[in-house]
């Protein structure tokens, strides 16, 4: 079975938008918006939204959410078996928190949002900081007009599926890295993991997406190799940062002094091969044995270039206003930050009156000028294959021609957005398991031409 998921062909399928399709693609897929009577064009509006508020970074994008969002979904449901362990608004939870578990991510640590004092910091008292702004960037968005996902939900779900999403993003906060780690080997030793008990289901939940979000080197060497240069990027900028701001250099952020490989060697060991290795012993899959392998395959090949300096592409550090900028569109003290969410409850929109000046929506994203790259190719042999360098344009919905899930007298919009024609791959690489029988019905891909029907 193939589970290599290029999700930079996905975001060429879908102009850019991998995290939109591929949210729509799982929430069907699964039955939860049958199941949960969710309104299909609130699920499109919310998802787009979400995908619009990640920002044009080299690692923290929407490409990284929609790999960790089919990373937990190979993670957990790809086994029969272990799928049917969870309920649906578990399995809702799951998805919905994967795709926003970072989004707005700033490209800069919590580290540095505590060290320079942010007011995002002191909102959160130094705690999870950015978790909890991402978690809750997510029920921001669900404020604004017509994205309100949970809408129809009765008060007890809703208190419940927000009380595992938030579980699930705050989860990825290394900080506690070890904590869960540790609460999942103590339970397997003690033989006293009981999937019927609802903590127990949460405890694995949260290892499901730390697993996906530290994925990268569980992947071919090819992906492996392309997402550890694109953190890297992101940590040297950080490193550009943190010394501007007469801040102590972070640890493997000092673009002069860091030697890549032994960074990746050093993350493979400490926090990826003990994370991995507790997932596999309480999932041991036909995936979860590749990544281990893949894991193992990866350490040789950093472990084979630690000396050779001309296997690394050259990183160049970003023109200076970049690192001038504010991390966040809303500055100030965190009771501006506050009164803004208080008059986004009384407005029942953004609250957000200030330009939009960081999010992957081309005109007006400051940190991406002109179409190019805020931080520029990272060397003239490695091609960082492009992201959203264009205002986002809409998939092309068309809900007469959509056959892959909508059912004949569906009245609804068609719920997963059309690519066209060519998707036979893509559904293969989402659905590895059903993609013979995803394989029938699939809508088209739009012609590459300009001609083609639907795009703007
Ligand atoms: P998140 O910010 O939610 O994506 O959390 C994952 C964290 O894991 C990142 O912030 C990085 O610090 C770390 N990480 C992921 N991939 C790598 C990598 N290839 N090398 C070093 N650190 C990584
Ligand atoms: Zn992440």
């Amino acid at each position: 079975m193939d589970f290599e998921f290029d999700v930079f062909r996905l975001g060429e399928l879908t102009h850019g938008q991998p995290l939109y399709y591929l949210s729509m693609h799982l929430l069907q897929y699964y039955g939860l918006i049958e199941h949960f009577n969710i309104d299909v064009d609130v699920a499109k509006a919310f998802f787009r939204e979400v995908e619009a508020n990640y920002r044009n970074l080299s690692y923290h994008n929407s490409y990284h959410a929609a790999d960790v969002l089919q990373t937990v979904n190979l993670l957990l449901l790809s086994d029969p078996q272990m799928a049917q362990n969870f309920t649906k608004l578990e399995i809702l939870a799951a998805c919905i928190a994967s795709a926003v578990h970072d989004v707005d991510h700033p490209g800069v640590n919590n580290n540095y949002l505590i060290q320079s004092s942010h007011p995002l910091a002191i909102l959160y008292n130094d705690l999870s900081v950015l978790e909890y702004h991402h978690a809750s960037k997510a029920f921001e968005i669900m404020q604004k007009p017509g994205t309100n996902i949970f809408a129809k939900f009765p008060n007890d779900q809703k208190r419940e599926i927000r009380k595992q999403m938030i579980n699930m993003v705050v989860a990825t906060d290394m900080s506690q890295h070890f904590t869960y780690i540790n609460k999942l080997k103590s339970k397997i030793s003690a033989a006293a993991l009981k999937l019927q008990e609802a903590p127990d289901r949460a405890l694995v939940l949260d290892m499901a997406i730390k697993c996906a979000d530290l994925n990268n080197p569980a992947k071919s060497l090819e992906a492996c190799k392309l997402w550890a240069f694109r953190i890297m990027e992101e940590f040297f900028q950080q490193g550009d940062r943190e010394r501007l701001n007469g801040l102590n250099v972070s640890m493997f952020m000092d673009r002069k002094e860091t030697n890549i490989p032994k960074c990746q060697i050093g993350f493979i060991d400490i926090l990826v091969t003990p994370l991995f290795e507790s997932w596999s012993q309480c999932i041991a899959t036909d995936f979860t044995r590749l990544c281990m392998k893949n894991i193992a395959l990866n350490r040789s090949h950093w472990e084979s270039i630690l000396d050779k300096p001309d296997a690394i592409p050259t990183f160049h550090p970003p023109d200076a206003h970049i690192l001038e900028q504010e991390l966040f569109a809303t500055t100030g003290s965190p009771a501006t930050l506050k009164k803004k969410l208080i008059s986004m409850q009384k407005t029942g929109g953004s609250g957000d009156t200030s330009p939009d000046t960081f999010r992957q929506r081309g005109k007006g994203n400051s940190l991406n000028t002109k179409g190019k790259s805020p931080v520029g190719p990272i060397s003239k042999n490695f091609q960082k294959p492009s992201l959203r360098s264009e205002p986002s344009r809409p998939i092309p919905e068309d809900g007469s021609r959509n056959t892959l899930f909508a059912k004949p007298d569906n009245k609804q919009s068609a719920v997963t957005p059309r690519m066209g024609r060519r998707t036979s791959g893509v559904v293969e690489m989402i659905n590895p398991i059903k993609a013979s029988a995803l394989g029938r019905n699939l809508p088209e891909l739009p012609k590459s031409d300009s001609s083609s029907d639907g795009a703007p």
